[in-house]
């Protein structure tokens, strides 16, 4: 079995990468397991930011790496949050306080002014210095609603509407959310690559 190290400390993610992973010959392991110090993410986009995450799990652990980069793209607010969506409303902010931030923001925006898409860039890097990672992209349209709807998920789900299923993805139950999900896509792309290396 390949053991990996996740280099998230977002329990959210790691839970939805692990649901992903648990049907795979792949054992993963929290960076917290090697006491992992967070490194800062310093990049200006999701994959130097994926790929700085990626490289410190590596050092410090000295396994194989996946790394999530991933956030929310409004277009009525020029691509924000993106890179920023985990401290959009502060570096200490919590879901609702950034959830917050956002509602208040799009104030005034109506219907196809909402439009968004959460990102993920997925990175493998098999050891510290891995010349050349493979590197994922998921993307999932939506737009967002003017209140919360659901307690399932994390970050921005329960503002995230979900045309195909007509609720937010904090209303989708796991397994559906992550055969959708931006991150979903993103880890099966990875798998695939992954599988044609072995
Ligand atoms: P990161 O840890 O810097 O990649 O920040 C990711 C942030 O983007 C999270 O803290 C959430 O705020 C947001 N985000 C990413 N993926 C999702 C998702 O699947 N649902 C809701 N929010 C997400």
């Amino acid at each position: 079995m390949k053991r990996i190290v996740l280099a998230s400390g977002n329990a959210g993610k790691a839970r939805e990468i692990s649901e992903i992973l648990a049907n795979y010959r792949i054992e993963v392991l929290p960076q917290s397991a090697f006491n992992v110090i967070e490194v800062e993410e310093t990049g200006l986009t999701f994959v130097e930011n994926a790929l700085l995450k990626a490289r410190n799990a590596a050092t410090h652990s000295g396994l194989p790496a996946i790394a999530d980069d991933s956030g929310l793209e409004v277009d009525a607010l020029h691509g924000a949050p993106g890179i920023y969506s985990a401290r959009y409303a502060g570096d200490d902010a919590s879901d609702s306080d950034n959830i917050a931030k956002l509602l208040a923001a799009l104030t005034g925006a109506e219907g196809a002014q909402r439009t968004a898409r959460f990102q993920c860039l997925m990175v493998y890097m098999e050891h510290a210095n891995d010349p050349t990672p493979i590197i994922c992209q998921g993307t999932w349209e939506g737009r967002i609603l003017f209140e919360p709807r659901g307690t399932q998920g994390f970050g921005y789900d329960p503002v995230f509407f979900v045309r195909t299923h007509n609720c937010s993805a904090a209303e989708l139950p796991p397994v559906v959310k992550n055969n959708l999900s931006h991150r979903g896509q993103a880890l099966r792309q990875l798998l695939t690559a992954l599988g044609a290396r072995q």
